[in-house]
């Protein structure tokens, strides 16, 4: 299911975080005491709607500054338990998630739904208890064939505050469809486009709806594993549920769709401008180096992105471009 057939491990873990000196990076990584949010209090954790919360990560790439604390993630607290969105990116990072979660509810945790498999978003898993970890079949899989590579290169990113951190592979498979729980009814939503399964969770009672990275917000998109159809039908299936707050995948809270319309101009743009490369004969340097419109000159990691988006997207659409076929 994973678009990675044919590459190793580590070059697919490589492909996700971007074409960093990982062995530089690693010596410098260890180097640096790590000012790791090793606290529940330290953590940017919000009130969505009554008993809702969200954990807000900071719009930066993984550094060991920020201690791999970069997602967004979530939790509903219900009188018969609560359902978790997502865990972040370390043992220590979970194990601060899973404390603020306890000091704001006494109920136990019955759910945890890893969104998809990208590490900033599950490597938290492990502070979480075993059994009620689940995720969508596919992201199952891609975390057991490439979690751990991509757990290795977080280290070489974020250094010290990876510390003790492994892959847990949910054992559950999370089943699409309502939830009722404690009063509350829950829509868990299959998704994919981002990468090759998405998860969104959609509570009815309170409007909140979790979109994971299928929506990013004042933070460029990340396509690693990206199926640009997919994600535009997957955006058009979240803008038409009737929610009122929003907890995208990276970036601040919502109360409106403008994180879907990001989103999708980000990867119009993307595919026009890539199109439109391959039919003027540009090779990659030439990509990598057209400039920004300025739509995207004041966002958050966006050359960064774009760069990485080169590498992801254009030999793809070159060959299809290329080959005339649409
Ligand atoms: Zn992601």
């Amino acid at each position: 299911m994973l678009k990675i057939a044919g590459r190793s491990a580590c070059q697919a873990a490589v492909r996700l975080l971007g074409a960093c000196a990982c062995g530089v990076l690693a010596g410098v990584a260890l180097s640096l005491a790590a000012t790791v949010p090793a606290t529940a209090a330290e953590l940017d954790i919000r009130e969505v709607a009554p008993g809702t919360w969200a954990l807000i990560g900071q719009t930066e790439d993984l550094s060991p500054q920020n201690a791999g604390n970069i997602a967004n993630a979530g939790f509903i607290a219900t009188p018969e338990g609560v359902v978790v969105i997502d865990t972040s990116a370390s043992k220590a990072l979970g194990e601060a998630w899973r404390a603020a979660i306890a000091a704001r509810s006494p109920a136990p945790i019955v759910h945890v739904f890893n969104t998809h498999l990208h590490p900033d978003h599950m490597l938290g898993n492990q502070a979480f208890p075993a059994e009620v970890l689940a995720t969508l079949p596919a992201t199952r899989q891609a975390m057991h064939d490439v979690g751990e590579a991509f757990n290795d290169n977080l280290y070489r990113m974020v250094g010290a505050a990876m510390k003790g951190t492994h892959v847990v592979v949910p054992a559950t498979v999370a089943q699409a469809g309502v939830l009722e729980l404690g009063g509350n009814r829950i829509r868990v939503i299959a998704l994919q486009g981002h990468s090759a399964a998405d998860l969104a969770v959609f509570d009815e009672t309170t409007g909140v709806l979790f979109t994971g990275d299928l929506v990013f917000w004042q933070r460029a998109p990340t396509t690693p594993h990206a199926d640009l159809v997919r994600w535009r039908e997957s955006l058009a299936a979240l803008a038409a549920l009737l929610f009122r707050h929003m907890v995208p995948g990276h970036g601040p809270l919502l109360e409106d769709r403008r994180g879907i319309d990001m989103t999708r101009r980000w990867l119009d743009w993307l595919e026009a401008t890539f199109v439109r490369a391959a039919e003027a004969g540009l090779d990659m340097n030439d990509v990598l180096a057209l400039p920004l419109p300025d739509e995207w000159a004041g966002l958050p990691l966006a050359v960064s992105e774009y760069r990485r988006s080169v590498a992801h997207l254009y030999p793809a659409i070159e060959r299809r471009v290329l080959g005339g076929t649409p």
